[in-house]
């Protein structure tokens, strides 16, 4: 799909043929090439900084390796590296029952559709999922999330004569209870922009239902912006996760890395594709692939 990073590194690795040991100076066209595929890949620009300043480190000294040439020993350092930092801390779902997910993030970064992604992948595990909408400011977001659960058989609430959020989420518990719900995921509102008021209302929910997880829903194709925006959720919400979504399309998915890196909030899941079953668990590798080209 995309031209691997070998290929774009082409000239700065050749230069490396022959070299007996890894060092600052012979590195430098190469490692100069990796930070321009991150911040192709949209990664942000001081988290590229710092991963090349990491792998420099781990690669300067090195003795190249016989029967794999200079360059192809730095890709699998850095590959490797990438793997190991996208993965960090990914742990599985809370094991917690039932359990209550808190789906937040910006407008159109597919929360609403993340939520019922995540519904169906809980009822194929065994549990009873519940979706409910809190999207009070716009109601399509409530009428697309009833289509989903109905069109996946999950159980829905929303109150579309109320403003009051916090409350919804109250009485979407009630609800679930009542229906012997074990998986109670929430799908709030979100702006194009980080909002004041909308983080505040999202906090008082969040204390209200007191979630298992909370979720950020993130598009792969953000760019520099993703490091503010993980940032803000994540000194008001304490995330416990990111969903990456739309990596079926031309996203490199680099705001991942940037914002594990910046927050620490580890990669969950990964949407792929419009539909309620294009819903993956997380695989570092493959991202690493992804974004190294
Ligand atoms: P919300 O505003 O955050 O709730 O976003 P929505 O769930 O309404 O999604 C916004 C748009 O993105 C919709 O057209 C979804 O179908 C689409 N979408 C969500 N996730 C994905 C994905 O993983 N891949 C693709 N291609 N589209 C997605």
């Amino acid at each position: 799909m995309f031209e691997s990073l070998t290929d774009k590194l082409g000239q700065a690795l050749r230069n490396l043929r022959g070299v007996g040991r890894l060092s600052e100076e012979n590195m430098e066209d190469a490692l100069k090439e990796v930070r321009t595929a991150l911040l192709s890949a949209d990664v942000h620009f001081k988290v590229a900084r710092e991963f090349v300043d990491r792998v420099k480190t781990q690669c300067v000294g090195q003795d190249v390796l016989k029967g794999v040439s200079p360059g192809q020993q730095i890709v699998k350092i850095i590959h490797d590296e990438l793997v190991r930092l996208l993965g960090e801390g990914s742990t599985e779902l809370s094991a917690a029952r039932p359990l209550r997910v808190l789906m937040v993030g910006l407008h159109g970064s597919g929360k609403t559709t993340s939520a019922a992604k995540l519904g169906k992948l809980l009822k194929k595990r065994g549990y009873k999922p519940f979706v409910v909408g809190c999207d009070i400011y716009r109601p399509a977001a409530i009428d697309q999330l009833e289509i989903l659960a109905k069109q996946e058989e999950l159980g829905f609430y929303a109150d579309r004569a109320s403003k009051d959020v916090p409350a919804i989420g109250a009485a979407a518990l009630d609800a679930a209870r009542a229906a012997a719900a074990d998986a109670i995921i929430f799908d709030t509102a979100g702006r194009l922009q980080i909002d004041a008021d909308l983080i505040e209302e999202v906090k008082k929910l969040r204390a209200r239902v007191n979630p298992d997880e909370v979720f950020l829903v993130a598009d792969g194709a953000l760019g520099q912006e993703a490091v503010n925006v993980a940032k803000t959720f994540h000194d008001a919400l304490a995330l416990t996760g990111l969903v990456l979504t739309k990596l079926d399309g031309d996203a490199r998915g680099g705001a991942a890395l940037s914002i594990k890196t910046i927050t620490g909030v580890p990669i969950k899941f990964v949407g792929t594709g419009e539909k309620t079953a294009d819903f993956e668990t997380f695989h570092p590798d493959r991202l690493a692939s992804r974004i190294l080209g």
